[in-house]
């Protein structure tokens, strides 16, 4: 049963609907994170179309701008950067709404979303409660946050941004000053950054619009230092991040599992992208549960050859990974 929400203030009344009372619920955005494992849902789906944006306070150097959770993410970016804000450039073109932006803390390019984020409203949908949530009430990790952890608990209503007006770009991504390069020598502002960021995931991500795909499917996978030094000696050419503290190491999911063979890899229409290893696409009439199958293929054939878990980045809906 589908609820569209275009007014997030009507939420707490939806909620305490005797209809809904006994029913799972589960509050969908744009579906870009999602696979169905299951054809049939037996519960509720929420989604809010409330998708308005405005500037709560401005004092020249910052701005604290509040967001529907139905706002259109890319479209943000550059209602942003029309408004002379800065800071989520690098952010440009990941699909979905801002209300899903916090549930995983978005990142690309060096960035992460939590970095911005100085509150975000909800609604509990076990108790109708509204709440605002600090950043530091959030528990943003990498691909983490306190929403991600305990899935439709919390129901995000608007997110609350502070962007800064000035300030240089992160150009962290040695990608980025490649391509303003190969647009001309342009500078880093941060629209030409969010052009650039553009230009690079339209190169190298499958569209979904043609191939359904839910973007990374893996997680990059975080070790122990010295576990990760140690796999690097062992196999030549593996690249090696630094993750957010300094007592661990990132590894590159889409290195591994090009690295076990999958890349281009197709069984029916289920396949792993001969773009980039790290996405699984639907090539026509793949169902959830053969995506599902060949995502377990490729994550137990990466175990038995690296000995490393790799875990799923989008929520799955009706199994367990
Ligand atoms: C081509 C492609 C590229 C991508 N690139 C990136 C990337 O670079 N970086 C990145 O981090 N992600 C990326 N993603 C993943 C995806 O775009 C993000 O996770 C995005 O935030 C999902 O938004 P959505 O509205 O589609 O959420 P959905 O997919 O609908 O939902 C995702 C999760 O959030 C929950 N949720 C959604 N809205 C709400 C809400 N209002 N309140 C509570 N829970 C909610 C859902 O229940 C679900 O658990 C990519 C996906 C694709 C298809």
């Amino acid at each position: 049963m589908p609820a569209t929400v275009h007014d997030a203030t009507a939420l707490p009344s939806l909620l305490a609907e005797p209809a809904l009372r006994n029913l799972p619920l589960m509050v969908l955005g744009a579906g870009s994170n999602v696979l169905f494992a299951t054809d049939r849902f037996e519960g509720c789906l929420i989604q809010l179309q409330c998708a308005s944006a405005r500037i709560v306070s401005d004092d020249g150097e910052h701005a604290l701008v509040r967001v529907d959770a139905g706002f259109d993410w890319d479209a943000l970016v550059d209602w942003t950067l029309d408004h002379g804000l800065q800071g989520l450039e690098n952010l440009a073109l990941i699909p979905g709404q801002a209300g899903a932006a916090p549930i995983q803390n978005i990142g690309a390019y060096g960035v992460e979303v939590g970095k911005f984020i100085a509150a975000v409203h909800v609604c509990d949908s076990h108790t109708a409660a509204v709440d605002r949530l600090t950043a530091a009430r959030c528990g943003f990790g990498y691909r983490d946050s306190v929403f991600k952890r305990e899935p439709d608990r919390r129901i995000v209503t608007a997110i609350e941004l502070r962007l800064p007006r000035s300030g240089a770009t992160n150009l962290a991504y040695a990608g980025l000053s490649e391509e303003l390069a190969a647009m001309g020598g342009l500078t880093p502002t941060p629209r030409n950054v969010a052009a650039a960021v553009r230009r690079i995931r339209r190169r190298k991500l499958p569209d979904p619009a043609v191939a359904g795909n839910a973007g990374s499917f893996f997680k990059n996978p975080v070790l122990a230092r010295a576990r990760a030094v140690e796999l690097q000696s062992r196999f030549k050419g593996m690249p090696v991040f630094p993750a957010s503290n300094d007592a661990e190491h990132k590894l590159s999911a889409a290195w591994l599992i090009e690295q076990a063979g999958w890349r281009g890899f197709s069984d029916g229409d289920a396949a792993v992208s001969a773009q980039h290893a790290l996405v699984l696409v639907n090539l026509g009439r793949a169902t959830g549960p053969q995506l599902l199958t060949l995502a377990r293929r490729v994550a137990a054939s990466v175990q038995e050859k690296f000995g490393v878990a790799l875990e799923p980045e989008p929520r799955i809906v009706g199994a367990t990974f």
